[in-house]
């Protein structure tokens, strides 16, 4: 299937072909992959959507996408004749089971190469379309079904849609996409922490005192609002990418660089996280929604306005107090906060040493800062330790803060591949490594659920934040509660 330099020959079928997400991430990272050479000759692309669409209207619309998402300067007129050669588009509606027998026509059954189904529909459709596919007899051995989040909105119906794909489709042959899992960033979370032998030795509880984990955006609900209201930050952003990059930063060392060794330790932390339930979920958990305000210098209506529901209760920011009930990390909390509307699109992962034990700089003790790791998820990946330093010259021992920075984009000068080109040649190449297992994505919702309960029995509402700002001021009280502060950006 591969040949020696890496290219590989498959038929991927996007359902949701004409979506927001196929044009903006799936068709330009496909695009970029065949640019890198990564696709054989005979690599085919199908889009399948319900609309019915001449085929160059369809190849119309990912010139258009390209256009509008490539990297500044990626595009190339070589690539694109060979992309749009392999690019083809059937009406299918994913509830009719008719339709499906057009799509066995497109495909080439005989397993020859790879073959991807990537459902880029709502999850209520992911059910729907493994049934269809399995009743029609596409359900092959070489096949690899992909699914996006969210998978489900709490553990029943995550374990139904479950159970619906995996009646057809085994665990090996089925995908669940987190897409920070395929930053290259927190990729680099791994090599940081098992490459060097430096920190493994320091990343526990003797020496951590905290860690907090920022997702940041600036950005409203943009067009997705009709699914965020239903849905809200925790499950949207903390369900997944949050509780991921925590188990990256808090598992055991896994025995392999293995898809189910590095599995099985995620799903140790997520089973060993403390539950929060009613009772502590006023002193654990703070959720906000923005009203109007200004980001970015331009005036920015509030949520309810966006969303068209005055009477909204759906949450844009949240912090939650983790703490992880093992050895390691007892007495450790895991700050995770993450909201819309805030000042910048800044994704990070601070891990705050203690003090020193004992100062021996009289003059200087109240300048004495405890160490910090941050890892900047976003923008300007890297890495910076920041470390007290003596400022230099005469006048006595003055100590100052100073950053070690390690700047990615510096330091590789290459292109970072956004996660999608990562993630979908890893589908591809059977590679499981970045995506959640379904053990995984049900313990996180087994966590996620008791809060969700918890709000709903306080059954008081978010506490507003004007847009622009670092959320409500009980987000820093719930920090500043425990003798800690907030991480600003040092660089
Ligand atoms: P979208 O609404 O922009 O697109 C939905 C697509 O599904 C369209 O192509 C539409 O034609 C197709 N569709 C709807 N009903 C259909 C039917 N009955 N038969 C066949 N096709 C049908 O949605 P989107 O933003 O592209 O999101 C798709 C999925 O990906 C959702 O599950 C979403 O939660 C998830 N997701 C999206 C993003 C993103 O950035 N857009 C990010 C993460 C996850």
């Amino acid at each position: 299937m591969a040949n020696p330099g890496g290219s590989f020959s498959f038929d991927i079928v996007v359902f949701g072909a004409t979506g927001d997400l196929s044009l903006r991430k799936l068709l330009p990272a496909l695009f970029l992959r065949d640019a890198a050479g990564q696709l054989e000759p005979d690599a085919r692309i199908l889009g399948a959507a319900r609309q019915p669409l001449p085929q160059a209207e369809f190849r119309a619309l990912a010139a258009q996408a390209l256009d509008r998402h490539l990297p500044a300067g990626a595009f190339d007129k070589d690539v694109w004749a060979r992309f749009e050669a392999r690019l083809e588009y059937l009406a299918l509606d994913v509830e009719q089971p008719e339709d499906y027998a057009k799509l066995a026509k497109w495909l080439r059954l005989d397993c020859g190469q790879v073959t991807v189904y990537y459902l880029a529909v709502a999850p209520r459709f992911f059910g729907p379309i493994c049934r269809q596919l399995g009743a029609a007899g596409l359900n092959l051995p070489c096949a690899r079904v992909v699914l996006e989040k969210p998978i489900g909105k709490d553990s029943a119906s995550a374990k139904a849609i479950n159970d619906a794909v995996g009646a057809v489709f085994p665990e090996e042959q089925v995908f669940r996409i987190d897409h920070y899992l395929g930053k290259e960033t927190v990729q680099n979370l791994m090599a940081l922490r098992f490459a060097n032998s430096l920190f493994e030795p320091i990343w526990h509880r003797g020496v951590i005192d905290h860690v907090q984990m920022t997702v940041a955006e600036n950005i409203g609900v943009e067009k997705r609002g009709g699914y965020y209201d239903q849905s809200g930050a925790l499950r949207d952003m903390v369900q997944n990418h949050l509780l991921q990059l925590l188990c990256l930063v808090a598992m055991e060392p896994p025995v392999a660089f293995e898809a189910d060794a590095v599995r099985d330790e995620k799903l140790k932390v997520l089973q060993a996280l403390h539950r929060i339930g009613e009772r502590d979920v006023a002193i654990k958990t703070v959720r906000g929604q923005y009203s109007a305000g200004a980001v970015n210098g331009g005036a920015v209506p509030g949520y309810a306005e966006e969303v068209e529901r005055p009477e909204t209760s759906t949450e844009t920011f949240v912090v939650v107090k983790a703490e992880i009930e093992n050895w390691r990390w007892a007495g450790v909390p895991f700050y995770l906060r993450t909201g819309k509307r805030l000042p910048q699109r800044r994704s990070e992962i601070v891990i705050q040493f203690r003090p020193v034990p004992h100062l021996i700089f009289p003059g200087a003790s109240r300048d004495v800062v405890a160490n910090r790791l941050v890892i900047r998820l976003q923008p300007d990946e890297g890495i910076s330790l920041h470390m007290m330093a003596k400022v230099p010259g005469p006048g006595g021992l003055r100590l100052r803060q100073a950053p070690l920075n390690l700047s990615f984009a510096e330091t590789f000068q290459d292109r970072q591949p956004d996660a999608y080109e990562r993630l979908l040649m890893d589908v591809v190449r059977g590679n499981p490594m970045l995506f959640m297992r379904r053990d995984e994505v049900e313990a996180a919702w087994h966590w996620v659920e008791p809060i969700l309960a918890g709000w709903d029995a306080q059954g008081d509402a978010p506490k507003h934040y004007t847009a622009g700002s670092w959320g409500p001021s009980a987000a820093i009280g719930l920090i500043e509660r425990d003798g800690r502060t907030w991480h600003e950006d040092m660089r």
